[in-house]
């Protein structure tokens, strides 16, 4: 077992008051606080249940600590949000092919649940979020493809603003009734957002009362619609997605109902060395997949061919070997291997055991006996979460592996093993197999997922406002 079982204190989080009209999204019955939690963490997965502690406890009249939790839209009452205008930060980047048809609504559909609470509460929204990666103003990344979509998903006509400041935008602002939404033009077509210049983040807030931020993808950069403009705005707070990715990505994983799996592919070693690091001091079974594990391979002494191999990680990849022996953590690395003689998509390829990869032949995939030994170790396990595909899951002959696991992780949810799928190429991997809908929790957001599943703490939530939350030890 995971040193790391030992917990120093837990927390009950009882079923919700439902204090409000619209319901909050599913959230782990019970979290437990790790002995070395960051406050951060503490916060963020308390925060999405603060009511439900402090009215659960109080019940029982238990109470002994009061901690400090991040303050959530669920905290707002009718009477903060009637009328009031709120700066919503969203995360709908979402996908356009050439004719500006948008290819994938999930970022869209994923924001919606704190829209409609506001608009419900009778609030003004004013939703801003970037789209790509704009270089200015450049016509092919506005937000005016969006519109459609976002007003059949909120039942109501959008209105939409072509910059997101200055006196137009101000104008249209001041004519919104109660439940309405104005979508701000994308905000990086300033470059002051991606810089945080204080004076844009004022002219941004300036707009509203209150701020809402719900753009878990952008959680971890300090940009002027993410983070500076709390320092204008008050309350600031987070919105039900955010909520819902710490509840998962920091609540589910530091208190997870055990045996817990930990499943890292990917390619490189070297990209995942904070991922690997810190759920080894969670996990209680670590399953290793992609092209990282030629790296290990090569640690322990065998021939990889012409495998991926980060020479220079040999020493850490045997260090962590060495901790997870320590930490009583089972680190699985496949048995065999699918090999090919290129890489491409109509390789030859056949079947070798881990040991016997020849030269001149690449890894580009787990075998047969390794997702038969992987879905052994999976069976045994209450909470699992994924990061990272097991092969080249591109090309078709070596997505077996990614694809067995996907398939796994969907059989074990409807056995209520709680599965969580932490953003990147796994996400996508899930989505192919079509399985994407029965997962506990699939993460919105790669990067900001990898940095939370390492323990770091998230500039876009560090800066909302605190909440005192009772909990009891
Ligand atoms: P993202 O960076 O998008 O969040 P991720 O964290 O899920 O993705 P990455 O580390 O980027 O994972 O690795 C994904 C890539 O690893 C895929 O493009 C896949 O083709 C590649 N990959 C997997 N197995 C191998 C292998 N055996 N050899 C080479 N590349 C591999």
């Amino acid at each position: 077992m995971a040193s790391a079982t030992s917990a120093a204190s837990s927390l009950s989080l009882l079923p919700s008051s439902r204090r409000h009209a619209s319901s909050s999204p599913r959230l782990p019955l019970s979290l437990r606080l790790p002995r070395t939690h960051l406050v951060q963490s503490l916060s963020l997965h308390v925060a999405a249940g603060a009511a439900r502690i402090v009215s659960g406890r109080a019940q029982r009249g238990s109470l002994r600590v009061v901690a400090m939790a991040k303050k959530s839209v669920s905290d707002l009452t009718l009477a903060e949000l009637e009328g009031k205008r709120v700066f919503v930060r969203a995360d709908l980047n979402v996908p356009l092919d050439e004719n500006q048809n948008i290819t994938d609504d999930t970022r869209i559909r994923a924001a919606v649940p704190t829209i409609k609470y506001l608009i419900s509460n009778g609030a003004k929204v004013i939703l801003s979020s970037h789209l790509g990666r704009p270089k200015g103003v450049t016509p092919k990344f506005s937000l005016s493809p969006l519109v459609p979509r976002l007003s059949e998903l909120l039942g109501i006509k959008v209105e939409k603003a072509d910059d997101c400041v200055g006196p137009e935008v101000e104008k249209l602002v001041s004519a919104l009734p109660n439940g309405s939404v104005l979508l701000l033009e994308n905000v990086r077509f300033y470059k002051e957002e991606e810089k945080n210049e204080p004076e844009f983040a004022k002219k941004l807030a300036s707009l509203a009362d209150l701020y809402v931020n719900d753009a878990f993808g952008t959680a971890h950069r300090a940009h002027a619609s993410t983070e500076g403009v709390t320092k204008f705005l008050k309350p600031s707070v987070a919105g039900f997605l955010l909520q819902k990715e710490l509840d998962y990505l920091v609540g589910a994983v530091s208190s997870p109902k055990r045996p817990f799996a930990a499943i890292v592919g990917g390619s490189k070693v070297s990209s995942k060395i904070g991922v690997i690091e810190s759920l080894l001091e969670k996990c209680d079974i670590l399953l290793l997949g992609g092209g990282m594990i030629f790296t290990f391979y090569k640690a322990q002494g065998l021939s990889v061919g012409s495998s991926l191999v980060e020479e220079d990680k040999l020493d850490l990849a045997t260090s962590l070997m060495a901790k997870a022996k320590e930490k009583g953590v089972s680190l699985l690395l496949p048995t065999d291997v699918v090999v090919a003689d290129k890489f491409a998509a109509d390789a030859e390829s056949k079947i070798v055991p881990a040991s016997a990869i020849p030269d001149g032949w690449m890894g580009l995939d787990i075998g047969p006996d390794s997702i038969k030994t992987f879905n052994d170790a999976l069976e045994t396990t209450k909470t699992v979460i994924w990061n990272g595909p097991m092969g080249v899951f591109e090309f078709d002959q070596f997505a077996t592996g990614t694809e067995a696991v996907a398939k796994k992780l969907a059989e074990l949810s409807g056995k209520g093993v709680t599965t969580i799928i932490g953003g990147g190429d796994s996400v996508a991997a899930v989505e192919k197999v079509g399985v994407a809908n029965v997962m506990s929790h699939i993460s919105t957001g790669g990067g900001a997922s990898l940095e939370l599943l390492e323990g770091k703490e998230l500039p876009g939530v560090n800066a909302l406002d605190e909440a005192s939350v009772s909990v009891a030890v």
